[in-house]
């Protein structure tokens, strides 16, 4: 008997050293990702059931060894032309992935959990079950009609992101296109209809996501919006000139108004490297090409192997991001805003990924690089969601008030 009691301190005392994991006065906090993608066929090709293993950066097994407890999975739609066609591809588009989400949820119902509140998230989390939250990346797949932002709340969405790269119906964004004929930024923020969005989202009470919008969108949705805000997944631009980072004004202003800017952990945005840019687009480029297609379509082409080698080759010759490339963007908007207005964002399956925290699996690095840097256990619970979630029920009690 004695032997089995000390062997199982033994293993206790070395899961938690593996776990990396020593909190001193309270359970682990709760840990969401605000941002992760999912491809075209995602559950509906084998290769893409997230039940098994899988060449995703984020499935239940990673999610399950890594720590990671929620993830907000994103109903991305590439922008296209505003035009009846143009919605009506974007609706299909958006609905094909709700129905994926779904069929994740029907297939692993001891694993994954929907969550549509925060308390959902909780109580998912002392049930030992991971949850999936809904975001929408892109309003564009509303289809330019009101009632699609009550049908997606409906399936669950809990968070509106208003636009992604290429001016919208709702907004302009921060990375004009040319191909779709964008005029240059300029100080034209929300349109009319963008509007109307963030203030049935405030009536819903669903979260409104300024990431991809441009500044005067940020500012122009500060102004409308009765409920704070979040950016799901952005960086700092004082520490890096790039048009998708926010400034400090913008930090300081979303953390005014109560909300919470979720710090990405994505390459371009993290550190300027104009020799891996040019070599990640010529890969593009011979991908496309070799799959018979015009231009580089990260959903169809992401996972084909000439471009999972290619990018092996690029990352050899340029290395990513570390993680404390990416925690000095956390310390630099805590520093700006105070450690009630930051939160943690992979963007992992849309490009989002770093040494370190290269996949789910490696959550827990993000926690160790966090400590490292001197952030408390307080501290880290909060960026790690503790912020998120309060920001979520600020949202949902202000809607209930205006209902
Ligand atoms: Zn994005």
């Amino acid at each position: 008997m004695k032997t089995r009691r000390l062997s199982s301190t033994a293993l206790t005392l070395a899961l938690t050293l593996w776990a990396g994991a020593a909190w001193a006065q309270q359970d682990p906090p709760i840990t969401i990702d605000t941002h992760v993608d999912i491809p075209l066929a995602y559950m509906r090709e084998a290769r893409f059931d997230v039940g098994k293993d899988t060449p995703l950066r984020v499935d239940l097994g990673k999610m399950e060894r890594g720590g990671l407890n929620a993830a907000f999975f994103v109903i991305y739609v590439e922008q296209g032309p505003l035009t009846a066609e143009g919605y009506a591809h974007a609706v299909a588009q958006a609905k094909q992935k709700y129905d994926d989400i779904d069929l994740m949820l029907k297939r692993y119902p001891q694993r994954i959990r929907l969550a549509t509140t925060p308390d959902q998230v909780m109580a998912n989390r002392k049930a030992g079950k991971l949850s999936a939250m809904i975001g929408i990346e892109n309003g564009y797949s509303l289809g330019h009609d009101l009632k699609n932002l009550d049908a997606a709340f409906a399936r669950g969405a809990r968070y509106i992101g208003l636009a992604h790269v290429g001016h919208n119906d709702l907004c302009t964004s921060s990375m004009p296109t040319a191909d779709l004929g964008d005029p240059p930024l300029s100080d034209a923020g929300l349109s009319a209809f963008g509007r109307s969005v963030v203030e049935r989202a405030n009536q819903l009470g669903m979260m409104v996501d300024i990431s991809h919008s441009s500044d005067a969108c940020v500012r122009d949705v500060l102004q409308v919006s009765k409920a704070p805000i979040i950016a799901s997944h952005s960086a700092a631009h004082a520490l890096i000139n790039h048009p998708r980072n926010l400034p400090d004004d913008l930090l300081r202003a979303i953390a005014a108004k109560g909300g919470v800017v979720q710090a990405v952990a994505y390459k371009g945005f993290l550190k300027l490297d104009p020799g891996r840019e040019l070599a990640e687009k010529a890969l593009q480029a011979q991908v496309a090409k070799q799959a018979g297609d015009k231009t580089y379509d990260s959903e169809k082409h992401d996972f084909l192997p000439a471009y999972v080698e290619g990018m092996r080759r690029i990352d050899a010759a340029f290395p990513l991001p570390t993680l404390d490339d990416y925690v000095a963007h956390i310390r630099h908007m805590v520093d700006v805003t105070g450690i009630d207005h930051v939160g943690i964002a992979s963007d992992f399956d849309g490009g989002g990924g770093i040494d370190g925290w290269q996949n789910a699996s490696e959550t827990r690095n993000v926690t160790a690089a966090l400590r490292r840097h001197g952030f408390s256990d307080n501290d880290i619970a909060k960026l790690w969601g503790g912020n998120l979630l309060r920001v979520w029920r600020a949202v949902e009690q202000d809607a209930d008030a205006h209902r």
